[in-house]
C-alpha cells in the first residue's frame, strides 16, 4: 500500500495522552525521535481525566505514584494527602506536561479507529475518526488497562426519563444532588468510593449489589509541608522500596510464615495491618494468605468480623459480607466510611443476588420484587479491562490478520510488548505484562523506558522492523498460564481473570496478567536484551 506524499508520516505514534502516553513521549523526545500523540478525549490525563466521580482517588501513597524520572518534578511537586484525589492528580499530570513542554506534541479529539500494517513499506497507517489518514514506522499504543467502560446490559436503559451515565463519564460541571433520589449500580473499587462520598449529599441512595468485595480501610490524611519535605528527602528509598516488592507499592509481603505464628499472634499483627494506611492489608500481610485457602480462609473471617462490627443492622452486614471467594483474590476496594454509610437512614442496600434487575423502567429500576424511582441512575459497572481498548480499535496486522481475532479466547503476547503477526506494534503496559495488579506508574516506567530502548537501538543499528516469533509468543504464554496456578486470584470472577458478564465471550477465564511480580519481570527484560532481543527478529 502507498500514500501519496501529502500523507503526514511520523516516525512513532503513541496513542493516548495518559501516564503513560505522557512519558512515553519525554522519553522519546528526549532521544531525539519525532514523535506524536493521538488522545480521543480533549485533554490529557487518561484515567485522571474521565474519572471524575466522587471520591475518587489513589490507593497507593501519592508520592510512590508520581513519576520518579526527574529530581526536579519531585522537588517540585507538593502532594496534599496520601492518597490523593483525582481533581489534583489531573492538575498534576497538566504540571508534568506543561514542565516538559509536551503539549505540543499532542493532539486531541483524535480517536484512532483502525491501524493496517504494510509489510512492504514497514511502517502502520492509522485511519483516525475524522477520516484523516496518518503513517508512522512504530506504533506504540498507550491505551489503558480501564479504559473501555461497559455498562449492564438491562432492557429499557434508553427509556429511563432521568440522568444516568457510566462513572467513567461521570459529568464535568458539578451535580447537585441533594433533592435526588439516586441509585448506583456496582461495588467495585469505584462504587465503594462513590457511595460514602456522596451518602450525605443525596436525598436518598439505592445501592444496587450483585456481588459484595472485601473492602479494607485506606486511611487518607493531609500532608503537611514539614512531612513533604521529609518525603522529599526519602524518595531514592521510597522508589528503591516500590522496586523490590511485586507490585510495585511501598507494601510487600512478610518475612514471617502465617504457620508459624500463632493464632492469636496472626489476630494481633492483623488488627495492626487493619489500622495502618493503604495496602499493606492485602500486600504486606503473610504470603500464605494469597497462596493458600485455609490461611485465605482465616483471614477473610477476621475481615468479616470487623465488616460485623461497623454495620449496624446484622442483616446488611451479611449482605456485605463475599460468600463466593475470600479476600484479596479480587483487587481490594480501599474505602472511607463506605460501611459506615449503611448504617444512614437515607441509604439503602438493595440485594440483586435475591432480586435480580428486571429492567430500567421511565421511572428508576424493576427488580423481581420491587420498581424503585429515581431522579439518577450512576452506573458503576466497570471496564472490558485489558484487551477491551484494543478490541475497540482495529488492528489489522500481517496477512489481514485481526487482533481482535487472534485474542478472541483471551490475549495472546509476548511479554506484554508484541503480538505475533504486529510487527512495529510495541504495547505500552499491555496484557500479560506486569502493568496491572500494580502500582501503575512504576510498571510504566519499566515499560516505556524498555521500549524507548528499543527504539533507540533500532534507530542506532539502522533497524526497520521489530516482530516477536510464534515460539516466543507461545512459551511466554505458557508461562503465564502457570503462574496463574500458583496465586488464588486464578479463582475470581473478576477484571483480572477477564470476566465481564456485560460483553460478548468474557464469561470464560482468560489469562490476562503476568502474576510473577514487577522485580522478576524487569529481569526477564532485562535479559532479553542483555540476550541481543531473544525472542524478537529485528531486520
Ligand atoms: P469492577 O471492580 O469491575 O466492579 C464493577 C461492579 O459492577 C461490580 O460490583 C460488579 O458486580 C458490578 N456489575 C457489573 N455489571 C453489572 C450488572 N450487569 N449488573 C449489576 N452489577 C454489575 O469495576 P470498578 O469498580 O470500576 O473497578 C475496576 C478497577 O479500577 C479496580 O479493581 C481498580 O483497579 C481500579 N480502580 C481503582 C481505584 C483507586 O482506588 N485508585 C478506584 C476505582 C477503580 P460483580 O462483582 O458481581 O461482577
Amino acid at each position: 500500500m502507498s500514500h501519496p506524499e501529502s500523507v503526514e508520516h511520523r516516525e512513532v505514534i503513541v496513542i493516548g495522552a495518559g501516564v503513560a502516553g505522557i512519558y512515553a513521549l519525554h522519553r522519546l523526545r528526549n532521544l531525539g525521535v519525532d514523535a506524536l500523540v493521538l488522545e480521543a478525549g480533549d485533554d490529557l490525563g487518561g484515567t485522571w481525566y474521565w474519572n471524575r466521580y466522587p471520591g475518587c482517588r489513589f490507593d497507593s501513597e501519592s508520592y510512590s505514584y508520581g513519576y520518579s524520572f526527574s529530581k526536579e518534578l519531585l522537588n517540585e511537586w507538593h502532594w496534599k494527602e496520601r492518597f490523593s484525589p483525582q481533581p489534583e492528580n489531573l492538575k498534576y499530570l497538566q504540571y508534568v506536561v506543561e514542565k516538559f513542554e509536551l503539549r505540543n506534541g499532542m493532539r486531541f479529539n483524535t480517536q484512532l479507529e483502525k491501524a493496517v500494517w504494510d509489510d512492504d513499506a514497514n511502517r502502520w497507517t492509522l485511519h483516525l475518526d475524522g477520516g484523516e489518514v496518518i503513517t508512522c514506522d512504530l506504533l506504540l499504543p498507550a491505551i489503558g488497562l480501564l479504559s473501555a467502560p461497559t455498562l449492564p446490559r438491562y432492557e429499557g436503559q434508553q427509556e429511563f426519563t432521568g440522568q444516568s451515565f457510566h462513572t467513567y463519564h461521570w459529568p464535568k460541571e458539578p451535580i447537585d444532588m441533594s433533592e435526588m433520589r439516586v441509585a448506583i449500580v456496582g461495588t467495585g473499587a469505584t462504587g465503594v468510593q462513590i457511595i460514602p462520598a456522596i451518602a450525605e449529599n443525596v436525598k436518598s441512595l439505592h445501592v444496587f449489589q450483585r456481588r459484595p468485595n472485601w473492602c479494607a480501610p485506606l486511611k487518607n490524611g493531609s500532608i503537611s509541608d514539614e512531612e513533604m519535605a521529609d518525603i522529599r528527602t526519602r524518595y531514592d528509598d521510597i522508589f528503591a522500596r516500590c522496586a523490590e516488592t511485586p507490585g510495585g507499592f511501598l507494601h510487600g509481603p512478610i518475612d514471617g510464615s502465617f504457620h508459624d505464628a500463632t493464632e492469636q499472634e496472626r489476630y494481633e499483627f492483623w488488627d495492626e495491618l487493619y489500622d495502618k494506611p493503604g495496602f499493606g492489608i492485602w500486600l504486606a500481610n503473610y504470603r500464605e494468605v494469597l497462596m493458600e485457602e485455609d490461611a485465605n480462609a482465616e483471614f477473610s473471617s477476621f475481615i468479616a468480623d470487623k465488616i460485623r462490627e461497623r454495620v449496624n443492622d446484622p442483616v446488611v452486614a451479611e449482605k456485605l459480607i463475599p460468600k463466593d471467594h475470600g479476600f484479596g483474590v479480587q483487587r481490594v476496594p480501599m474505602e472511607t466510611n463506605y460501611y459506615e454509610a449503611y448504617n444512614r437512614n437515607n441509604v439503602t442496600l438493595v440485594d440483586i443476588s435475591e432480586q435480580p434487575i428486571d429492567r430500567i423502567v421511565p421511572e428508576g429500576i424493576k427488580t423481581s420484587a420491587d420498581t424503585y424511582e429515581f431522579d439518577l441512575i450512576i452506573y458503576a459497572t466497570g471496564f472490558d479491562a485489558i484487551t477491551g481498548a484494543f478490541d475497540r480499535i482495529e488492528f489489522i496486522g500481517q496477512n489481514g490478520r485481526r487482533l481482535r481475532d487472534e485474542w478472541e479466547k483471551g490475549p495472546r503476547t509476548y511479554l506484554g510488548v508484541q503480538v505475533e503477526g504486529f510487527p512495529n506494534l510495541v504495547m505500552l503496559a499491555g496484557p500479560q505484562g506486569a502493568s496491572v495488579s500494580t502500582n501503575f506508574p512504576r510498571a510504566i516506567e519499566t515499560s516505556v523506558e524498555w521500549a524507548s530502548d528499543l527504539v533507540e537501538h533500532m534507530r542506532s543499528q539502522g533497524l526497520r522492523r521489530v516482530e516477536c516469533t510464534k515460539e516466543a509468543q507461545d512459551a511466554w504464554v505458557v508461562e503465564i498460564e502457570e503462574l496463574y496456578g500458583l496465586v488464588l486470584l486464578r479463582n475470581a470472577k473478576s477484571w483480572f481473570t477477564g470476566y465481564n458478564s456485560n460483553v460478548d465471550g468474557h464469561d470464560i477465564k482468560r489469562h490476562m496478567i503476568y502474576n510473577g511480580g514487577a522485580p522478576r519481570y524487569r529481569r526477564r527484560l532485562d535479559k532479553v536484551v542483555a540476550n541481543d532481543y531473544v525472542g524478537f527478529v529485528l531486520t
